[in-house]
């Protein structure tokens, strides 16, 4: 129960790497507030399932790219439970297409998710963590924000998580002593985004993997709950891969 007490919200938590982090600190004793845009009925049936485990768990919708949604979104949530102590970051979107057959129109959406996303997110939570004294927020990034290889083919994505990789250093040196933020650049896991992929490019990112596998979403969980817990409380600025070797620096 490393998160008893605790209130954490995860953007994007329907479904995927959001779903697994929203189940492990739930079972680790937070209550958990769990955001969804499009997946009402994942969303709904994790707080259920969260319930019958004896845990505590909300749903709430907003689009993180739209601002007034965020605030709405966080309001509720301190309506419900009074404060808010770790943010995940985890919504993101990816359009895999050739760099020559990307639109203005993809970027937009890309970054606006992935990036503004997390910016409107932090902006709107930071001052509770601050009014506490105390907080951490979480952000998912990518390799692809770090690595060259995984970049191919992706470029409003690398471009996006490569922000949010800044964003993370930033924040962490503008909300210190009291907020500690790092991020997590998970590599090949496997949820809905992979599988949108055609094979052929998961094949290739496996083979480029130390580790000779794709990655679970409870194992970007884990990475979250250290994170999220007093284990890691001198910790800030940081990013951690969990992509068994992939893009390592
Ligand atoms: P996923 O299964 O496709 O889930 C994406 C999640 O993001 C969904 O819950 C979705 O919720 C949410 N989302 C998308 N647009 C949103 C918006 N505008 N507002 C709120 N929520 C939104 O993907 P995943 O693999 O779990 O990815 C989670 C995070 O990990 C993403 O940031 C992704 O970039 C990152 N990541 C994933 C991998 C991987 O291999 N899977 C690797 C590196 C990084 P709705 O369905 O409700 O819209």
């Amino acid at each position: 129960m490393r998160l008893q007490g605790k209130v954490a919200l995860i953007t994007g938590a329907g479904r995927g790497i959001g779903r697994a982090i929203a189940l492990l600190f739930a079972q680790e004793g937070a209550k958990v507030a769990i955001n969804y845009s499009k997946s009402e009925k994942e969303a709904l049936s994790l707080a259920e399932e969260i319930r019958r485990l004896g845990g505590v768990a909300m749903t709430v919708k907003a689009d993180v790219s739209k601002a007034d949604e965020v605030k709405n979104m966080v309001q509720r949530v301190v309506q419900e439970y009074g404060k808010i102590d770790i943010l995940v970051n985890n919504a993101g979107i990816v359009i895999p297409k050739p760099f020559l057959e990307t639109t203005e129109e993809i970027w937009d959406r890309t970054i606006d998710i992935n990036l503004k996303g997390t910016y409107l997110c932090s902006k709107e939570v930071a001052p509770l963590m601050l009014g506490q004294g105390r907080g951490k927020i979480i952000n998912i990034a990518s390799v692809s924000g770090l690595a060259q290889k995984s970049a191919l083919g992706n470029v409003p994505y690398a471009a996006s998580k490569a922000g949010v990789i800044g964003l993370t250093r930033s924040l962490a040196v503008n909300l210190g002593p009291h907020v500690n933020v790092n991020a997590i650049c998970p590599g090949v896991i496997e949820t809905d985004m992979t599988a949108s992929l055609p094979a052929e490019y998961t094949r290739m990112r496996v083979e480029e993997t130390p580790l000779k596998r794709t990655g679970k979403p409870e194992e970007v969980a884990m990475a979250a709950l250290f994170l999220a817990s007093e284990d890691s409380d001198f910790i800030t600025g940081e990013v951690i891969t969990v992509a068994g070797g992939r893009g390592m620096r």
